[in-house]
């Protein structure tokens, strides 16, 4: 599966380099052709001769080498791969990726590449547990950077916790898992938004719903994995995005609204959002206070309706918008209707009357509407409904082509 496919490995300082040369050795049992940056910090752990020996290829170690920039410019280096991976990753070489530092070669190919980056970090616990690293990792991860561990436990300091760089066979699963496949949807731009929106009553209130946002999640993962630059807008979940999805967190509807008016142009929407109906008309800046005999009434207003917003005609319309219905009685009547007054293209309607276990739940039931008409889904996993309706826009845009 990785025959023939170009991988740029980047071994940066740390005593987990070892494990690199591991790694290297499988990739090219594996027929993948792999180049070598090897930084300064990681030639102290592995030699030059070591990685040249195994990669069969000359070692990239310098930017400002006059032979090399001939041979390969740092540019060409960082653009001929089909990935990017990074392993060991250091504190440092992700402090300044996140940074966008660019003083050495490694850090100039990860700021120069238009290709995907697959991040073995490796360091000490504390490194790792640092709020500048948890900070660092977020903010590459949100710009749809991956990641494989680190595992946790003994580590070379003599420490014990995560911090150990994903064993050569686990890195060796994520390649594949990224480069496997079909990418029929390169080249779309996908928009997801998931889970619940908290609207809030005073500052340490708020009104919500049971939204996981597991079908949120499963959904943009099918569709980054079909190759679709995938943007997760989410209301606050415990759920961890895909790699190759970009999250955008947000709290309200308001939030939601303009982090998706943000990416437009879109090729694809999938309004999967429990968006919270409405929101209490004020916000007082102090906690609501109990008084005896009085209870509060709270006054509330309508959110956007980003379905809706998204689904109005105009030169921006993405051209597939998708919405979910989730309803408690007359659902297809329901649906139908909803169809019409939002202007969505399709619609998923669910039952979530209680005991459904559709909110929260790992399975949907889902009826498929479209202008043509209905389809019963069989009851499925949230998993397989999102690879369902993922293959479903392959079919749509296919139709397009
Ligand atoms: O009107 P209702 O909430 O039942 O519509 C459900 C659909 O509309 C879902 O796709 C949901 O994500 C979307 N929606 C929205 N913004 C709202 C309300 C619902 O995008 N304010």
């Amino acid at each position: 599966m990785l025959d023939g496919k170009r991988i740029l490995l980047i071994i940066s300082g740390g005593i987990a380099a070892y494990k690199a040369l591991d790694l290297l050795r499988r990739l090219k049992e594996r027929g993948v052709r792999v180049r070598v940056v090897l930084t300064k910090g990681g030639a102290q752990f592995v030699t030059p001769l070591a990685v040249a020996s195994l990669s069969g290829e000359k070692v990239y170690q310098d930017l400002f080498s006059l032979t090399d920039e001939s041979e390969m410019g740092h540019i060409r280096l960082s653009r001929e791969a089909d990935l990017i991976v990074v392993a060991p990753a250091s504190a440092d070489l992700m402090a300044k990726m996140a940074a966008g530092l660019a003083d050495d070669l490694a850090t100039t190919a990860l700021l120069a590449t238009d290709k995907p980056v697959l991040l073995a970090p490796a360091m000490n616990v504390a490194m790792w547990e640092n709020p500048a690293t948890r900070a660092n990792v977020a903010l590459l991860e949100a710009r749809g950077i991956t990641r494989v561990g680190p595992a946790t436990g003994d580590l070379a300091c003599g420490e014990t916790g995560p911090g150990r760089m994903a064993e050569p066979e686990d890195i060796l699963g994520a390649i594949e898992a990224f480069l496997a496949g079909p990418q029929p949807l390169r080249g779309r731009r996908a928009l997801v938004t998931s889970g619940p929106t908290r609207e809030a009553i005073d500052p340490v209130r708020y009104l919500s719903n049971l939204s996981s946002s597991k079908q949120g999640h499963a959904i943009a993962r099918a569709l980054a994995q079909l190759g679709a630059e995938t943007v997760l807008v989410t209301g606050p979940t415990r759920q961890t995005a895909a790699p190759h999805v970009q999250v955008r967190n947000v709290t309200t509807a308001e939030e939601m609204l303009a982090a998706c008016e943000a990416e437009r142009p879109i090729d694809v929407a999938v309004c999967a959002a429990a968006v919270s109906d409405w929101r209490p008309t004020t916000r007082p800046n102090q906690k609501l206070k109990k008084k005896k005999g009085a209870t509060p009434v709270l006054e509330l207003q309508e959110t956007p309706d980003i379905l809706a917003r998204l689904s109005a005609a105009g030169p921006t319309r993405p051209s597939l918008v998708i919405g979910f219905a989730a309803e408690t009685e007359n659902l297809i009547e329901n649906a139908r209707e909803k169809r019409t007054r939002k202007g969505c293209d399709w619609i998923l309607a669910n039952d979530v009357s209680e005991g459904s276990n559709t909110l929260g739940g790992d399975s949907n039931r889902i009826h498929f509407l479209t202008k043509d008409g209905i389809e019963d889904w069989p009851e499925m996993s949230k998993d397989a409904v999102a690879t369902t309706l993922a293959q479903r826009i392959v079919t749509h845009f296919e139709g397009d082509a």
